[in-house]
């Protein structure tokens, strides 16, 4: 019997770490293992991840490090020896624009939610509401009744209060995800939260007690706690060159500047599937899908209404202007590795700021630490604020360092700044996300599996481990099949 072909369409982190399972991982291929065939549309692979020479060092464009309390990430690093390189984020903490002033976000939060009265009175710049909001949850908690799932911002803002919801949660909770409490999915993306809801009396109560206390972890024993989060000597963007480097050693055919346009059924035992490309087409024993829900969506949309719905997970545009500054000219709060800025925090009469966050990347790896000038990095849209798009680099540069100027003040004249753009870079887990999700799955083709971080969890290690997991599925169907010595795979 011939080898099984599988191509995999999406050359993100998932899609690699697709391939990479497929050619069995830190084994290697072997006489079993498929032809692999990956095809990315953008001219290089790596998705939203990438590195570039900036300002006499190596940064990366896109994602700049991981949670490394998840395995996925690490595991991956080490099976490439590359574990020697990994490197501890160096600073925690943050700070919070609130009133036109910075305030130390205190400890005491879960996922951004305080988690006490306590925590939210640390908060100079809560007012007196929040304050009080904060300790009715604890001594006479509002009422409310979560079916299977609500949005974040309706728990939080029902038993909270709007300020809290809006002006504290909303800049942690929604800016990982550029997207809005009021739509976010809570079971997806918060469950401790939404079972802490439906516990029905202090939401801050029930949330303290489904977190990890700082004080019930002992540092006593001989091994420190992992960090929390992790880079890459080389950056974190690295890790797509070697393993595209890697993948191509290995015979995995990977083909870049090249988009996928249709998906055929051919009723064909041999070769069930055919991916079109605008001038070539490709057989396949079986695919796995590594792009943006919507994407998947367009492609399966005639298998399935349930594979249709998946073009309603859209995705939030988002760019990151990165600046270099002198290192005696700027003054950054004592601690922290960055600012957070709210959504609707007034930036003249007429407008809101653009820029929802602040990174002192330099604070947070100390390889791109220098002397004479640090590198901060400005974060700009959100699911309903797309502004950044209609302006060119030149004047979103512009824009950004005059927000800068007012968080920071005294911020001095930029050396050096950088542009990223990422047009649809967030997929946006709305309320019934899973449900979605796992009605897609389902109803999905025999043999074509759906990765990456439209479905499994946004980040990199949630997407390195849904592309592996979707690669380890094919892999034990294909085994079954061979079996069985059916001659065909499906
Ligand atoms: C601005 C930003 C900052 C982030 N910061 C962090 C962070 O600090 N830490 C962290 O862990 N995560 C971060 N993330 C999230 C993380 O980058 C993603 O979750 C992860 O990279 C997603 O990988 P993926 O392979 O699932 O998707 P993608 O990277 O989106 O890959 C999908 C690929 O499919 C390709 N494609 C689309 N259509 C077609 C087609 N028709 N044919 C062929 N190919 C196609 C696309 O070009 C793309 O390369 C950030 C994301 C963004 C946008």
């Amino acid at each position: 019997m011939a080898r099984p072909s599988v191509v995999i369409v999406g050359g993100g982190i998932a899609g690699l770490a697709a391939a990479w399972e497929l050619t069995g991982a830190d084994r290697g291929p072997d006489a079993g293992t498929p032809r692999v065939e990956l095809i990315e549309s953008a001219d290089r692979v790596g998705g939203s991840l990438g590195t570039v020479d900036f300002a006499d060092r190596v940064i990366d464009t896109g994602p700049d490090g991981f949670l490394a309390r998840r395995p996925e990430a690490t595991e991956l690093i080490r099976e490439l020896g590359r574990a020697d390189q990994l490197e501890p984020v160096a600073a925690s903490g943050a700070s919070i624009w609130l009133r036109g002033e910075l305030d130390e976000i205190p400890p005491g939060l879960a996922l951004g939610v305080p988690t006490s009265s306590a925590a939210v009175r640390a908060v100079h710049g809560l007012s007196w509401r929040a304050r009080l909001a904060a300790r009715r949850d604890e001594l006479v908690p509002r009422r409310l009744v979560v079916g299977d799932d609500a949005s974040i911002g309706a728990i939080v803002r029902t038993k909270l209060g709007a300020e809290i919801a809006y002006r504290f949660v909303e800049p942690m909770v929604g800016g990982i995800q550029a997207g809005r409490i009021d739509e976010l999915s809570a079971r997806a993306l918060f469950p401790s939260l939404l079972e802490a809801a439906r516990s029905g009396g202090s939401l801050m109560r029930a949330l303290a007690a489904r977190s990890p206390s700082p004080t019930s972890s002992p540092p006593s024993g001989p091994v420190a706690p992992a960090p929390l989060f992790a880079s890459l000597e080389g950056g974190v963007g690295s890790l797509v060159t070697t393993l595209a480097t890697t993948l191509r050693a290995r015979g995995v055919v990977v083909r870049t500047a090249t988009r996928v346009t249709a998906l055929r059924a051919t009723a064909r035992d041999e070769h069930p599937w055919a991916v079109d490309t605008d001038d070539t087409t490709t057989p396949a024993h079986a695919l796995i899908l590594a792009v943006p829900g919507a994407v998947a969506g367009e492609l399966l949309q005639a298998y399935h209404p349930d594979l249709a719905a998946l073009r309603t997970i859209t995705s939030a545009g988002a760019a990151m202007v990165t600046v270099c500054v002198a290192r005696d000219a700027v003054r950054l709060p004592a601690r922290g590795t960055g600012v957070l800025i709210p959504l609707a925090t007034p930036w003249n009469d007429q407008e809101s700021m653009m820029v929802t966050a602040l990174t002192f990347l330099d604070r947070k790896w100390p390889r791109l630490a220098r002397e004479d000038t640090v590198i901060l990095r400005a974060h700009v849209g959100r699911s309903d604020d797309a502004r950044w798009s209609a302006l060119d680099d030149a004047a979103l540069i512009e824009r950004v360092t005059d927000e800068m100027t007012r968080v920071l003040p005294g911020f001095p004249p930029i050396r050096d700044a950088l542009v990223s753009r990422f047009p649809a870079g967030l997929p946006q887990y709305r309320v019934g996300h899973l449900n979605l999700v796992a009605a897609a799955r389902a109803g999905a083709p025999r043999g074509v599996l759906l990765a990456g971080n439209a479905y499994d969890g946004v980040g990199i290690p949630a997407s390195i481990g849904s592309g592996r997991r979707a690669a380890r599925e094919l892999l034990a169907s294909l085994a079954s099949r061979e079996a069985n010595d059916r001659g065909t795979y499906w």
